[in-house]
């Protein structure tokens, strides 16, 4: 892969869509930490404020989103207010997603995968898609800040994996990423088992098992390519190899 050249310094690479605040971190924060550490910018853009959530309330999931983005040194991180559990398929929540992609540019956008138990993450999956292609269409007019927006399409498209076990097309060696990634994660401290904690209502991510369970999937995912940790994603179309070496390189110098 090309290094940031000077006009390209500063450009944001990638976008990682979530349709709650957190769920960027808990399904794709170490391929992010790992973006960032080749040189390349990296944002995040939550669709709702999660404030359907059993746990926490609006306010600390605000502060705890903004942990994340500091701990994770993400370029900016974007919270729209489209609806926690309200989150339709409607032209105005489409429109403010393509704003999104519009101003932010970027190459790669990661969003929630089309097969999950959430029902917002099903719809999250669907909007962020279609809005990276009509993103690119001239016709459909955007307007920012009283500016008309040009047309985008990023290039490359990417589906996380959540809850629901998906046969990942690739898998991202995060071996290097893991353990820092973690602390993306437990920024989200409301969401999380706590020591001591009793008094909470229990929900399916507030399970002491729960951290421990994503690290054996990373391991899992990780040993399906070598690799101490992996993150694994699904493609909606086939990958393209441009540079044959880079992705299937040869061995180290002797
Ligand atoms: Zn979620």
């Amino acid at each position: 892969m090309a290094s940031l050249t000077d006009n390209q310094a500063g450009r944001l690479y990638a976008l990682a869509f979530g349709a709650h605040p957190d769920d960027v971190e808990l399904a794709c924060g170490a391929t992010l930490l790992k973006i960032i550490g080749e040189g390349f910018p990296a944002a995040v853009c939550d669709l709702t404020k999660g404030e359907m959530g059993t746990l926490g309330t609006p306010d600390i999931r605000r502060k705890e989103a903004a942990k994340a983005a500091e701990v994770m040194h993400y370029s900016s991180r974007t919270t729209l207010d489209l609806g926690d559990s309200k989150l339709f398929y409607s032209e105005e929540n489409l429109a403010e997603i393509i704003t999104v992609i519009r101003h932010c540019r970027p190459d790669v956008v990661f969003a929630n995968p089309p097969q999950e138990r959430h029902p917002d993450h099903v719809k999250a999956s669907k909007l962020v898609t279609d809005a990276v292609y009509y993103a690119g269409l001239r016709q459909l007019e955007t307007v920012m800040n009283g500016r008309k927006q040009q047309p985008h399409r990023p290039g490359h498209l990417l589906y996380y994996i959540q809850f629901t076990h998906l046969e990942p097309d690739v898998i991202v060696d995060v071996s290097e990423t893991f353990a820092k990634s973690r602390e993306g994660v437990l920024a989200f401290g409301s969401q999380f088992y706590r020591e001591g904690d009793h008094e909470e209502p229990s929900t399916l991510i507030n399970r002491k098992e729960f951290l421990t369970g994503l690290e054996a999937r990373a391991r899992y995912f990780g040993e399906q390519i070598g690799a101490m940790y992996g993150e694994g994603f699904l493609l909606p179309s086939k990958l393209a190899i441009r540079q044959f070496s880079g992705a299937f390189p040869g061995r180290p110098a002797e």
